[in-house]
C-alpha cells in the first residue's frame, strides 16, 4: 500500500509529503482504511508502529464531513489517552496534520493550569486530546461539551487500566452520543480490554500490528 491508496485529498497529502514519510506503516495500511469507512475498530499496537497517524488522518477526514452536516459548538473529535506527556505528542501531530484543515487542536492532562486549558477549550477547537481525568473535570465545570463528539479514539486503553482510569474512560464513553465512531487501542488484548470493547464499541473490526 501507498498513500495514494488512501485517496486523501490534496492537501492532507502535502502535509503528509512535508513528514517525509516514505511509505504507510502495517497498522496505517490496514486501518486507515477501516477507520475511514466509519466502523469502529480495535487497533493492537504498541508505540512506533504509526497508530497515531492511523487513527489522525482518518479523524480529520471525519471532521471536515461532521463540520459541514452539523455546523455548530464544542469538538468532534475527543482522543483519550494515559498521560500528560503522550496528550502532548497527539496533540502535536494533530495540529501538524490538522493544518491540512486549519483544525484546531487543544491539549488538557492532569497537572496542567485548569484556568488555562479551559480558557483555550472556550475559544473553540475541533480536536480535544486529553487525560480521561481532567477531562470529565471541564465537562463538569462547562468549560467544553461532548455534545457533537462523533470521533472517539482511546489510546493505550490498557496502560490507563493500569492507572486506574477504568472509570473514567467507561464514563467517558457513556456521555458521548451513541451514533459516534470509537476506535480502540491497546499494546496488549486482555480480558479486561476485551470486555471494554465489548461495552463502549459497536461491532468491531479488530487490526493487529
Ligand atoms: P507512533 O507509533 O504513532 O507513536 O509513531 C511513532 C513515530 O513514527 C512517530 O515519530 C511518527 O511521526 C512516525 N511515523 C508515523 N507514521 C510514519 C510513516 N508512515 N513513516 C515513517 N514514520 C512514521
Amino acid at each position: 500500500t501507498s498513500f495514494a491508496h488512501f485517496n486523501f485529498d490534496e492537501q492532507l497529502m502535502h502535509q503528509i509529503r512535508k513528514s517525509e514519510y516514505t511509505q504507510p506503516t502495517p497498522i496505517q495500511c490496514q486501518g486507515v482504511p477501516i477507520a475511514l469507512s466509519g466502523r469502529d475498530m480495535i487497533g493492537i499496537a504498541k508505540t512506533g508502529s504509526g497508530k497515531t497517524a492511523a487513527f489522525i488522518w482518518p479523524m480529520l477526514v471525519h471532521i471536515m464531513d461532521q463540520k459541514e452536516l452539523e455546523p455548530g459548538e464544542g469538538p468532534i473529535a475527543v482522543i483519550v489517552c494515559p498521560t500528560r506527556e503522550l496528550c502532548q505528542q497527539i496533540h502535536a501531530e494533530c495540529k501538524r496534520f490538522g493544518k491540512a484543515y486549519s483544525l484546531r487542536s487543544v491539549a488538557v492532562y492532569g497537572g496542567g493550569s485548569m484556568w488555562e486549558q479551559a480558557k483555550a477549550l472556550q475559544d473553540g477547537a475541533e480536536i480535544v486530546v486529553c487525560t480521561p481525568g481532567r477531562l470529565i473535570d471541564h465537562v463538569k465545570k462547562k468549560a467544553t461539551s461532548l455534545q457533537r463528539v462523533t470521533y472517539l479514539v482511546f489510546d493505550e486503553a490498557d496502560r490507563m487500566f493500569d492507572m486506574g482510569f477504568e472509570y473514567q474512560v467507561r464514563s467517558i464513553a457513556s456521555h458521548v452520543r451513541p451514533d459516534r465512531q470509537t476506535l480502540l487501542f491497546s499494546a496488549t488484548f486482555r480480558k479486561k480490554i476485551e470486555r471494554l470493547a465489548r461495552d463502549i464499541l459497536v461491532d468491531p473490526i479488530r487490526v493487529v500490528q
